[in-house]
């Protein structure tokens, strides 16, 4: 039976390392940490991630800004806001809540942030420099991921590491930084023939899909250790994973549950990209 990874705690323990830095700048060196949430439109589901962020930043003494705009706000408009938060010395990360209503051009928004406030890492220049190892900032899930799966002691370095999803946000910045750390990286999407067989020679398998309960026990292999990324609204309202729980679990060292698994890490990771901003931005190393 696989041993639970606990992401609130892990979460919250990295939340307590930023807090407790963001205090010691505060109070040595007068330095106000300082994060700018946009969103446009009034999608439920972005609102909950927005409170979350605000209280987040609130819990490890972060000042934070929100822009609520309205889902008629013009692309130029978000733009301009976007240029402004660039030059505010208050802010040192700058996060648009995605996904933004459909007259707006993602790309363009993400394109015109700062790299140096990207705290998301989506900027096609931190993207780039996580290609070369040389980043500041790393994508908050997948780098949520990197903490989960150091939490179980497992050494990465020459294990057979599956990532099924190959999205730019999760699976591709995922595979890059298992391969960073010496595994041996599979990458699976929707065109892979034979997933059953390449999941079940998976040590560790990260599942990152966005459908309920696709991967069952009978696709992993005894003691690997699994972790879903997955966040799926049954139609009774529970939250599930891609993942299989009660299936995969006889077969898992250790797994992530859904939720409390790499959820709450995405936001602490968050807090962490925001302090790394801050310090750069000030020259404190
Ligand atoms: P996405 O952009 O929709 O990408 C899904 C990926 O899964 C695609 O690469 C797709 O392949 C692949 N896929 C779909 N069906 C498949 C199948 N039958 N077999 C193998 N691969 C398949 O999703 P995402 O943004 O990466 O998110 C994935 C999941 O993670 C979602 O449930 C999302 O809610 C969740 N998520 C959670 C957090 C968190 O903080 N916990 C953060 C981000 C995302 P193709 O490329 O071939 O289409």
């Amino acid at each position: 039976m696989a041993q639970i990874i606990d992401g609130k705690a892990v979460s919250a323990a990295v939340k307590n390392e930023v807090a407790a830095e963001a205090a010691r700048l505060r109070d040595e060196k007068g330095l106000k940490v300082g994060l700018a949430v946009v969103i446009v439109g009034s999608d439920p589901a972005s609102r909950v991630y927005v409170n979350n962020k605000k209280k987040a930043c609130e819990a490890v003494g972060f000042q934070s800004f929100e822009y609520a705009l309205e889902e008629s706000t013009t692309q130029e408009q978000l733009l301009d806001l976007v240029n402004v938060l660039n030059r505010d010395d208050r802010v040192n990360g700058i996060l648009v809540q995605l996904p933004l209503p459909k007259h707006i051009d993602e790309k363009a928004v993400i394109n015109a942030i700062s790299p140096a406030k990207d705290v998301d890492a989506f900027h096609p220049e931190n993207v780039g420099r996580i290609m070369i190892g040389e980043y500041s900032f790393l994508p908050c899930t997948p780098a949520g991921v990197m903490r989960l799966i150091e939490s179980t002691g497992t050494d990465i370095t020459g294990k057979q590491c599956v990532v099924i999803g190959r999205s730019n946000i999760v699976g591709k910045p995922q595979a890059m930084l298992l391969l960073q750390k010496n595994g041996t990286v599979t990458i699976c999407h929707s065109k892979t023939k034979n997933l059953k067989e390449i999941c079940l020679g998976a040590d560790i398998l990260v599942v990152a899909i966005g459908r309920a309960n696709f991967i069952t026990g009978d696709m992993i292999k005894e003691g690997a250790v699994v972790i879903d990324v997955g966040m799926n609204r049954l139609d009774n309202g529970k939250l599930c994973g891609d993942v299989e729980f009660e299936s995969a679990e006889k077969k898992a060292s250790f797994i992530t549950p859904v939720p409390g698994g790499v959820g709450p890490m995405t936001i602490a990771m968050l807090m962490k990209n925001t302090l790394t901003a801050a310090k750069q931005q000030a020259g404190i190393e």
